[in-house]
């Protein structure tokens, strides 16, 4: 039986040119799950993929308690003084139970005595020597918190695939829950080559570019539950590029790059790969973003992004950034699209999605996108202004100031706004 969890050739396709969503039901329906399964106290699950259904194991709350500070007692309210016999605090179990015309002074989340089914809050009852006043017209069940209301015992409360946020940590704790099952980290390894790529630190000369795509994709790697591993920049020397990529294969879920991944000749990495596995070149209509080359290693997938930093960001949100998500056993989501009228007027050609950079400003009349006004998408400045992509569809040519564009906030990719 084989081990292996991928598909072969799981990137194959018939088409020439993909259509963006085209490209995206390719990602998210060939790859599945490769990472193993761990059980991790809450305290390191937030962010984590889960990986086995949750089920409530208990009513929460388990008993039914006080919302307020305040006096128990059974409605409807009696007319007239109500002696005040018992005291019962958070924490106190099993309180005995309220005798008729009585009333019982209680505290925020304490068990409401059987007999009683209701709470008033202590400011709005009068206190005399004889007990206390309650006031009118207070509903049955009023600052009673019930069995269960929370969540009842049994509810599937959250799916695999589920990322855990801070809340869904609480709803964990609430039912008693140490620890969780998550999927592991996907592993990650990033690297890049061309011979005019110098690392951050060091020297330059003119020819010569910093490499900035390495340290963007970690940044970006890291809004994900990944490990990453830097292979730095790889020397033009196609044996040592073919060891380190079938080395970072054995041990990694996912390698990634940027640049170089076209054409071959100069493209050491894509040869590389060619050699120890498959791969296949992706035209995708949209811009920016020119061919990336999608292809696998056994159970490792690689993942060639452009070279240029705005197409390699854009292309990680919309393409690597899907892949990790079924990679790691999450559930691909796609972003919301937030319909606002445009503060400028673009023309755009025809057959491909385009993402231009953008953000809200707010107006009297409300909030509007605009758009940064140069497209070269190797304009690291116009992604630092943007705070979002607007995104043109295949079919518009022309966005015109007040009709409806279509808003992508960039922390509907994990990265603050
Ligand atoms: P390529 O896709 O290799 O033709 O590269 C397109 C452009 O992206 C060129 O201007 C490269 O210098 C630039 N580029 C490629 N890799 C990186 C990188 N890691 N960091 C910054 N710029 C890069
Ligand atoms: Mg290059």
């Amino acid at each position: 039986m084989s081990s292996r969890k991928l598909l072969n050739d799981c990137f194959a396709h018939g088409g020439t040119r993909l259509r963006h969503d085209e490209a995206v039901a390719l990602i998210t329906g060939r790859l599945s799950c490769v990472t193993a399964v761990r059980r991790v106290p809450l305290r390191a699950a937030t962010g984590r993929w889960l990986a086995a259904p949750v089920t409530a194991p208990r009513d929460v709350p388990l008993h039914r308690n006080a919302a307020v500070d305040g006096y128990a007692f059974a409605a409807p309210a009696p007319e007239g003084t109500l002696p005040v016999a018992a005291r019962i605090a958070a924490g106190d179990l099993a309180p005995r139970r309220l005798a008729p015309g009585t009333a019982a002074r209680i505290f925020t989340g304490a068990p409401v005595p059987e007999g009683a089914d209701s709470v008033a809050m202590q400011e709005d009852c009068s206190i005399t020597p004889d007990g206390i006043t309650l006031p009118h017209g207070l509903k049955r069940g009023a600052n009673v918190r019930q069995i269960g209301e929370d969540v009842a015992k049994g509810a599937e409360i959250l799916s695999p695939g589920a990322r855990l946020r801070p809340q869904d940590i609480a709803a964990l704790a609430s039912f008693g829950l140490a620890s969780v099952r998550v999927q592991a980290p996907v592993r990650v390894a990033v690297l890049s080559n061309g011979d005019e790529l110098r690392d951050p630190g060091g020297s330059i000369a003119p020819g010569q570019v910093f490499d900035s795509n390495r340290t963007m994709l970690k940044a970006l790697i890291a809004t994900l539950p990944c490990t990453v591993t830097d292979l730095g920049i790889l020397p033009d020397q196609a044996p040592r590029i073919e060891a380190a990529i079938a080395e970072a294969a054995r041990n990694h879920d996912l390698i990634l790059t940027s640049g170089g991944v076209s054409q071959g000749e100069e493209d050491h990495v894509v040869a590389a790969i060619d050699r120890l596995g498959s791969r296949h070149l992706w035209q995708i209509a949209i811009k920016p973003g020119r061919p990336m080359s999608f292809g696998q290693i056994g159970d490792c997938v690689f993942l060639g992004l452009p070279g240029n930093p705005v197409a390699a960001f854009v292309c990680f949100l919309l393409y690597a950034r899907p892949a990790i998500v079924a990679l790691g056993g999450g559930t691909p989501d796609e972003p919301t699209r937030y319909h606002l009228p445009a503060g400028f007027s673009q023309t755009k050609k025809p057959g491909r999605r385009e993402f231009w950079r953008g953000w809200l400003e707010t107006t009297p009349q409300g909030p509007v996108a605009r758009k940064f006004a140069r497209d070269g998408s190797g304009l690291i400045s116009g992604l630092r202004r943007a705070s979002g992509l607007i995104e043109v569809l295949e079919d518009e040519t022309q966005v015109t100031e007040g009709a409806a564009v279509r808003f992508l906030p960039f922390d509907q990719f994990g990265i603050q706004g």
